[in-house]
């Protein structure tokens, strides 16, 4: 399918400007390989300009900046980027999929997923205004207080390419809503849509520096605004590995910091499931979106009883998703986001080969498909809690199964994590699930 990839700069002060230093990255399609485009990579004489406008944007015209607007104006921008992504919808998914290999239809889901989550800050952005003090009844008269909600200032807001301009919305949306000026730095891997939320901003003529967008390199343009002094918060969503190295900079400053990272989740299946059923739940918790999710289930802890025949089911499942490029029809799995995302899962499951652990299922590139970076989805059995298989987030199709008997083993293996980011329990009994999903993690570290 023919996509047109617009040929973008970076968007600083409400305006295109081409990198200081002229850099460009190159966009690849990741179902074919091909080039397809490319995207400004800023350095941090980029990041400078970015944050001197997104100051002037919180105190141009004293009183009636960004910050101090009612919360009812800025829901007015906020409602018209909605409907512009809403008015762009089928091109934004087409720019999605073809920038980071999803299906069209779940891109398309996105996509509206982007403008409800504009829409949901805008009724926030809305409610501030009734809520702006918060009185605090104290027993003297000679004292008021009350609690005053305030933007905390510039934020950066840096994001990882599995659901580009999602990720990107759920942190842009609320800063604008708060009444931040922000400085948006999308992954390398996955820009596209970032900047065309750029030229909807220019359309809807939100003020010059409210956002800013910076493509390019993680060390090269998140660095420098994740260390840069004027900048008063850094909201991050990525790797753990990324995520402490942004926390050392900002300790620094002693600078606040929202960290989303990884995870290596656990699904629970106990035996008095429907197998069918749970089958399906397993494969859609560890697979969907080519298991490139933050709290994909990708340890299954199934009950020693059901093994053999849940596994069975299991690999017939996986056999029925349909893989493929993301515009063919019915395509339920597209190619990893990237080469070097491509080369580290198959890295993942040789180590766990060699560690000793049986591939019970693919764990190749699908035969039908010569070009592109697909990975079947792989189930890997025979895993010991010391293999990196069951250790670390692998980003990628990959399920690695251990058994168990009692619930208390089952707990035990579920929080032998130092993520703890997302978990789940599969069984007909509520009140068992209800119980095992209350076990706090134990961290392991
Ligand atoms: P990543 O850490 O490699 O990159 C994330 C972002 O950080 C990118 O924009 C990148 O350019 C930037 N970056 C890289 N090095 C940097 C540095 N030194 N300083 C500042 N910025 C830097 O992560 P990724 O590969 O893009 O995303 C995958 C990871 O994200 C996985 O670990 C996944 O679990 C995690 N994730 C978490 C959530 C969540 O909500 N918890 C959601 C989605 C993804």
């Amino acid at each position: 399918m023919a996509v047109q990839v617009p040929s973008r700069q970076l968007f600083i002060d409400g305006e295109w400007r081409e990198p200081i230093l002229k850099k460009r990255l190159p966009i690849i399609n990741p179902a074919t390989e091909e080039i397809i485009g490319n995207i400004p990579a800023a350095t941090a004489e980029d990041v400078e300009l970015a944050v001197a406008a997104a100051r002037r944007a919180l105190s141009r015209n004293k009183g009636k900046d960004w910050a101090t607007a009612p919360g009812s104006a800025r829901a007015k921008y906020l409602r018209a980027i909605a409907a512009k992504v809403t008015e762009r919808k089928t091109e934004l998914a087409k720019l999605e999929a073809i920038d980071c290999g999803k299906p069209l239809d779940e891109a398309v889901w996105d996509i509206e997923d982007v403008a409800g989550c504009f829409e949901y800050y805008a009724d926030l952005a809305e409610g501030l205004d009734a809520k702006q003090k918060a009185p605090v009844s104290l027993p003297m008269e000679t004292f008021k207080s009350y609690v005053l909600k305030e933007p905390i200032g510039v934020v950066g807001l840096i994001t990882p390419w599995n659901y580009p301009l999602l990720m990107a919305t759920w942190k842009v949306a609320p800063s604008l809503a708060a009444g931040c000026a922000a400085i948006l730095k999308p992954s390398e891997l996955a820009s596209i849509t970032c900047l065309e939320l750029a030229e909807v901003c220019r359309e809807v003529g939100l003020p010059p520096g409210v956002l800013n967008i910076l493509t390019g390199l993680g060390p090269e343009a998140g660095a420098p605004l994740a260390s840069h002094p004027d900048v008063d918060k850094i909201a991050f969503t990525g790797s753990s590995a990324t995520g402490s190295k942004i926390m050392a900079a900002a300790a620094q400053m002693v600078k606040p910091v929202s960290l989303e990272l990884g995870g290596k989740s656990p699904i629970i299946v106990f035996e008095d499931v429907d197998l069918d059923k749970a089958a399906e739940w397993t494969a859609f918790g560890c697979f969907w979106t080519n298991g490139q999710i933050c709290s994909a289930t990708s340890r299954l802890i199934v009950h020693e009883n059901i093994v053999r025949e849940f596994l069975d089911r299991l690999v017939k499942w996986t056999k029925n998703i349909k893989i493929s490029d993301p515009f063919e029809e019915g395509c339920r799995l597209g190619p990893v986001v990237s080469g070097g995302q491509y080369e580290k899962v198959l890295k993942f499951i040789s180590t766990a080969k060699s560690e000793g652990a049986t591939i019970l299922s693919g764990g190749v590139r699908p035969e039908h498909l010569k070009k592109g970076f697909f990975v079947e989805p792989t189930i890997i059995t025979d895993v010991t809690t010391s293999m990196q298989i069951w250790r670390e987030e692998v980003f990628g199709p990959v399920l690695c199964v251990k058994t168990f008997s009692t619930e208390e083993e089952a707990l035990e293996l579920a929080n032998d994590t130092h993520y703890g980011l997302g978990a789940a329990v599969i069984s007909n009994d509520l009140e068992r699930c209800d119980r095992v999903s209350k076990v706090r993690v134990v961290y392991s570290r």
